[in-house]
């Protein structure tokens, strides 16, 4: 299951088989470690832009009130 991506690290452009890459949830881009944002909980992104998309896309408040106007 060997995806054929190519390995670089989007923020440094580092290459190479003794860098460990990581792939971003939010952009689907490669970062090695030493770029990669730690926004906590173990969660790793290539960028704090990447990393506000994800907690702005999983916490959203839909406590709409559907208030029947029965007039
Ligand atoms: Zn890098
Ligand atoms: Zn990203």
């Amino acid at each position: 299951m060997a995806e054929v991506y190519e390995r670089v690290c989007v923020t440094c452009g580092s290459t190479g088989e003794s860098v460990r890459f990581e792939q971003c949830t939010i952009c689907n881009h490669l970062y090695c470690l030493d770029c990669a944002y730690k926004a906590g909980h173990g969660r790793r992104f290539c960028s704090p832009e990447c990393a506000r998309a994800y907690y702005f896309a999983g916490e959203t408040d839909d406590d709409e009130d559907t208030e029947l106007d029965d007039d």
